[in-house]
């Protein structure tokens, strides 16, 4: 079925239209692309194919997914797709690194939609995401200060964010736990989506996060990172 969507995809009219540029010559660098749970947001513990795209100007203190700055393989938008059609699966992921880095990103978030699929986006919130699909859920971070990139935020994308979406604080320490809270009080982002408070893996207590949430009786979500719960850190999952 899932085929048959695709192929239909691929060789619709409108398409050409509406996306200018082909699925066949369009070319993305591809890190990985695996099938796990998702591990985080709203759509924790559901089946998830992830297309993850090479590549990050941003430098956390904390990434857990260096091994993607560099390499991959260069892949066709269309292969991508077909890849993405053998797992036969209904959510999918973009990520990286940061895959807003990669401008095609754009005609890939487009074409999955068209396919069918419900697809989310995980970006730094350091890239522009006035042109990403509405159909796609943002889940955009918030870098705080004890990432080293709080200054790569890029607050205009806010306008761009929709009940659908999400946005993430990744924190390290009670500093960055009060800048998140100042910063939404600040900017209203209770307003905007729902909010998510990840503490870093190995870092900070995700009891200590959590009893500091009740305690201010803030209206977020905090959230563990299922996958590295079940299988531990490295790629592809
Ligand atoms: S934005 Fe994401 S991928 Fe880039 S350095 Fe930060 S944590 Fe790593």
């Amino acid at each position: 079925m899932r085929h048959l969507i695709l192929d239909m995809v691929l060789t619709s009219s409108s398409l050409q239209h509406t996306v200018a540029q082909k699925p066949e010559t369009e070319v993305l660098r591809v890190s990985e692309i695996f099938f796990s749970l998702q591990g985080e947001t709203s759509r924790v513990g559901l089946p998830t194919i992830f297309v993850r795209l090479t590549g990050c100007p941003l430098r956390c203190g904390y990434c857990d997914t260096e091994y993607a700055f560099y390499g991959g393989e260069s892949m066709a938008i269309s292969s991508i797709l077909e890849e993405v059609s053998s797992y036969e699966a209904y959510n999918v992921t973009v990520t990286g690194g940061e895959p807003l880095a990669q401008k095609k990103c754009l005609i890939l978030l487009k074409l999955l939609c068209d396919a069918g699929y419900s697809v989310s986006l995980e970006t730094s919130g350091a890239q522009d995401i006035s042109r990403v699909d509405v159909r796609v859920v943002k889940v955009l971070d918030v870098k705080t200060p004890g990432s080293g990139e709080a200054k790569k935020n890029r607050w205009t994308n806010l306008k761009y964010l929709a009940q659908q979406d999400e946005l993430k604080f990744v924190l390290c320490d009670e500093l960055d736990y009060q800048w998140a809270i100042e910063t939404i009080r600040k900017r209203h982002l209770d307003h905007i989506c729902p909010i998510l408070f990840s503490p870093v893996y190995d870092k900070l207590d995700p009891a200590l996060l959590a009893s500091w949430v009740l305690r201010d009786r803030l209206r977020v979500r905090v959230q563990i990172q299922l996958h590295k719960l079940l299988w531990g850190e490295g790629p592809g999952r």
